[in-house]
């Protein structure tokens, strides 16, 4: 039996996991967070550019109940509903959690995945949010090295994983804080308590952009 390593459990990677499981591969998926989603673990509070239509995956039409009454739903729609396509798919017994990917390597025909396996880390049920490997607990425990051969590997690492923070020319002129949108609350109470009776500037003009500014300005900033 083909095996396959799959690196990230985002929207992409459980899709391609789905696909290799029904061409009768051995399927393990590497994935550095708690649970699946990937992007939208981080943005729930943001929404997508497109209509909902566009998201569904056709093995996997978004069940009446996970539908959103938003025409471009938030991330916290669209992370439901990858949750419910990982368990509807049994995907979650394939993923390992916690596994941050650093080496791959060709070796005698197969690749060799090196990842760091976190403390509370593991294979499939835990305590994400759908059920991932969130374990908890931990401490200050360092990562553990493993190494996992595969005939195939699918890079799914998405594109919003490096942080782009352009650096302040004059720190002495600028006191406030600075937030990559990744790191600003998805709770809007917790937003709130940061930014009201506050100056916001938002660096950059699109459509995270606009939603960023949206909500800092109904927080009060
Ligand atoms: C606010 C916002 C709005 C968006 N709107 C749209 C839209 O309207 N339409 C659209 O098509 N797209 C949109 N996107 C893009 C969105 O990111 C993609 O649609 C989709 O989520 C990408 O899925 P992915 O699986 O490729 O990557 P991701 O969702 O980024 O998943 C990558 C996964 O890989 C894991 N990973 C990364 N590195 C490693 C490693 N070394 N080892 C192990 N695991 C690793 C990450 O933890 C993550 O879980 C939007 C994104 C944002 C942030």
């Amino acid at each position: 039996m083909p095996t396959t390593v799959i690196i990230g459990a985002g929207i992409s990677g459980l899709q391609c996991a789905a696909a290799f499981l029904r061409l009768g591969h051995s399927v393990t998926v590497l994935e550095k967070s708690d649970d699946v989603g990937g992007a939208w673990l981080r943005y729930t509070a943001f929404t997508i550019r497109v209509p909902f239509e566009f998201f569904q995956l056709p093995d996997f039409p978004c069940p009446p109940e996970l539908q959103s009454p938003d025409e471009c739903p938030t991330g916290r729609s669209l992370l439901r509903y990858i949750i419910a396509y990982a368990h509807r798919h049994n995907l979650y017994r394939h993923v390992i959690f916690r596994a941050t990917v650093t080496r791959l390597h060709r070796l005698g025909g197969a690749w060799q995945c090196y990842y760091d396996l976190a403390p509370g880390g593991g294979l499939g049920a835990g305590g994400g949010f759908g059920g991932g490997g969130g374990r908890g607990g931990g401490g200050e425990e360092a990562p553990v090295q493993h190494r996992i051969a595969a005939d195939f590997v699918v890079v799914a690492t998405g594109l919003h994983n490096a942080l782009n923070v352009p650096a302040i020319e004059s720190p002495y002129l600028f006191r406030g804080r600075v937030l990559h949108v990744q790191d600003v609350p998805q709770d809007d109470a917790e937003l709130e308590a940061m930014v009201s009776g506050c100056r916001v500037a938002v660096v950059g003009g699109t459509k995270t952009a606009v939603d960023v500014a949206l909500r800092a300005a109904r927080a009060g900033g």
